[in-house]
């Protein structure tokens, strides 16, 4: 479990957990207390949760990497976008967010369906670090 940050708390208070009711014929279908009858109860989120909780993840995914782009920018005086690859941007995105290379490379992986190691992960940390002395 990566450390918290002021960010991470405010992601965490953003989330929001399915509906449940004392009832559990209205409860969502993805709450505890979600009840049917029917031969085939329903699956799907419809309260809305996991809606609002995919918007969080994206605004919370679009802020690291914004301040990854700040941090590198205020470092090398230059422009992020012009020294770092989307990849090395998530890498410091994620490095901002507490998290492990393991981590790291895991998320880079299911986002781009290309197989990241924690040597790649390493590898693009050395590259960035690499870019930032070379300004
Ligand atoms: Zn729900």
């Amino acid at each position: 479990m990566p450390k918290q940050t002021p960010l991470s708390k405010l992601k965490e208070m953003a989330h929001r957990e399915h509906y449940e009711c004392e009832d559990g014929f209205y409860a969502c279908p993805k709450s505890e207390s979600y009840y049917s009858v029917s031969e085939t109860p329903k699956t799907e989120c419809d309260c809305g949760a996991d809606e609002h909780n995919a918007e969080v993840e994206k605004v919370f995914e679009e802020i690291l990497v914004c301040m990854a782009s700040d941090l590198v920018s205020m470092v090398s005086g230059k422009r992020s976008a012009e020294i770092l690859s989307k990849t090395e941007k998530k890498v410091v995105a994620g490095f901002l967010d507490g998290k492990s290379h393991l981590e790291i490379a895991k998320e880079l992986s299911e986002e781009s369906g290309r197989s990241f190691t924690v040597h790649s992960v390493d590898n693009a940390f050395l590259r960035v670090r690499r870019k930032l002395r070379d300004k």
